[in-house]
């Protein structure tokens, strides 16, 4: 069977739940106009990872039970019929309902009942999408009992009733959506809409409205109460004045409602606004930036590379650790520490100068995974407050300081802008999940020459990370301290 384009044929299925959580334009779309998109290489990874955890769950079954693999929805419902244990791949469909679904198995319970079950790379069982799935999988089944889920952490969770009316609210509004011959207005979302298929098809909608969820930081709650207060258009907001806009959802003072008038002015001329003086903590600077790899045995996160940008900060002064595997994670950990030490000797009064809370959270819980939060490097890293940490966090000087031309205040937003820091990655197509395709092709690869390959394409674009916040330093100081 194949799932239909045509609207009217259209039959629910579980793996909507996703696409409807994060956009109902999207669903609409994948209803009435779908495009046909490859999956990007970090997401054909996960779904690798998935299916790889799906045949762990399917070898632990086998080995207690007797597994057999449906090829239809007949021989689903004959597998039933017989009472089999376990059936891998199931296939259900109710016309009636409009609901299709392929739970990864049915598992007959002792009452005689068959429970509905999915193995999911996710640690929690609270994620409304995956509720949602697991639901209608139920509903499938017209059963009482819970559906499972495998986690992707090895604990197993029960899913029942309780999400009933979620499900229901997800029915009701795919059929809704279904029948609808009009796209459904949504506000724009630059982190879901930059790698949506339909990107296409909605970002000249909202260039002609001018629509201000364009805008960063402004929460679509807020749109919808600006557009009800007569402010419709990035072009009306840029010339407001802040004491005249009500209080409204995350947007309540005076500072904040300058912030977004300044950053709609932002957007239309390309204008920089610089709000307070920066102020950047005096000491040596060392330029710190981490990779590390979500898809391990444990999924407890893997930082296979600690790299670091020391004076006089040339390509030359790039220094790391580097682990092969998750194996050798703690000594990797060890080694980390080890250096900041050396540091600390060589250097007056160090900095360790990151982008983003990431390389402070990871070290917090590297220091919980090995039980070293009394360790002393780890103490002086970490500081009793704010003040007394050596990491230095730089996007806090920007995010405090500046409203910048742009969409998003990532590194690499501001970086590559060639009116702000204008500085380039060697490799263009290089990022942070590209970083996690490349280390996993390094795992699986055998010969010594492809691993040698891999690791050096991620060393170098490491040490890219690590001279752009070193450019961003001096792009700060020389225009804005
Ligand atoms: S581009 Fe954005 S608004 Fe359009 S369908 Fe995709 S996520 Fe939704």
């Amino acid at each position: 069977m194949t799932v239909s384009n045509n609207p009217n044929l259209y039959l629910i299925k579980p793996s909507d739940a996703t696409t409807w959580v994060s956009c109902k334009r999207r669903t609409w779309l994948d209803m009435h106009q779908a495009v046909n998109h490859d999956a990007d290489p970090f997401n054909q990874l996960l779904f690798n990872a998935g299916l790889q955890h799906e045949t762990n769950i399917l070898a632990k079954l086998q080995s207690k039970h007797e597994v057999y693999r449906a090829a239809t929805f007949e021989h689903t419902q004959a597998l039933m019929q017989q009472g089999v244990a376990v059936i891998y791949q199931a296939r259900l469909i109710d016309h009636e309902l409009g609901l299709v679904g392929y739970p990864d198995f049915l598992i007959r319970h002792e009452c005689g009942e068959y429970q509905a079950a999915d193995a999911k790379l996710s640690q929690k069982e609270n994620k409304k999408a995956l509720q949602i799935q697991l639901g209608l999988y139920r509903r499938l089944l017209a059963g009482q009992l819970p559906a499972i889920v495998f986690l992707g952490d090895g604990r197993i969770a029960n899913i029942g009733d309780e999400i009933d009316s979620l499900v229901d609210a997800f029915i009701n509004d795919m059929r809704r959506l279904r029948e609808q011959h009009e796209q459904p207005a949504v506000r724009y979302s630059h982190s879901k809409c930059r790698i949506c298929p339909y990107f296409s098809h909605c970002r000249p909608q909202f260039d002609i409205m001018e629509d201000i969820s364009l805008l960063y930081g402004v929460h679509g709650h807020t749109v919808e109460h600006l557009a009800q207060n007569g402010i419709e258009t990035i072009s009306q907001l840029a010339t407001q004045n802040a004491e005249d806009i009500p209080d409204m959802p995350h947007l309540t003072s005076l500072k904040r409602k300058q912030r977004v008038i300044l950053q709609a002015r932002s957007f239309l001329n390309g204008e920089l606004f610089q709000l307070n003086k920066v102020t950047l903590p005096a000491g040596t600077w060392i330029h710190f930036d981490i990779e590390d790899n979500p898809l391990t045995s444990t999924r407890e996160r893997h930082v296979y590379l600690w790299g670091l940008l020391i004076p006089p900060y040339t390509r030359n002064d790039f220094d790391y650790i580097w682990t092969d595997d998750e194996t050798q994670d703690y000594n990797g950990w060890l080694f980390f520490l080890e250096k900041i030490e050396l540091y600390r000797t060589r250097y007056t009064s160090l900095i360790l100068a990151h982008y983003s809370n990431h390389e402070k959270n990871t070290i917090k819980k590297y220091a919980e995974r090995y039980g070293m939060d009394k360790h002393a490097t780890v103490q002086w890293l970490l500081g009793q407050h704010d003040e007394d940490t050596p990491l230095f966090d730089m996007q806090r000087p920007v995010m405090d300081n500046l409203i910048l031309p742009l969409q998003g205040y990532g590194l690499k937003d501001i970086c590559k802008h060639p009116g702000l820091v204008n500085f380039q990655w060697q490799n263009q197509e290089s990022g942070s999940q590209w970083s996690v395709v490349q280390f996993n092709h390094f795992l699986k690869a055998i010969e010594t020459q492809k691993k040698q390959r891999l690791k050096v394409e991620i060393l170098d674009y490491n040490r890219d990370d690590v001279l752009a916040t070193r450019k961003l330093e001096v792009w700060l100081r020389n225009h804005f301290t």
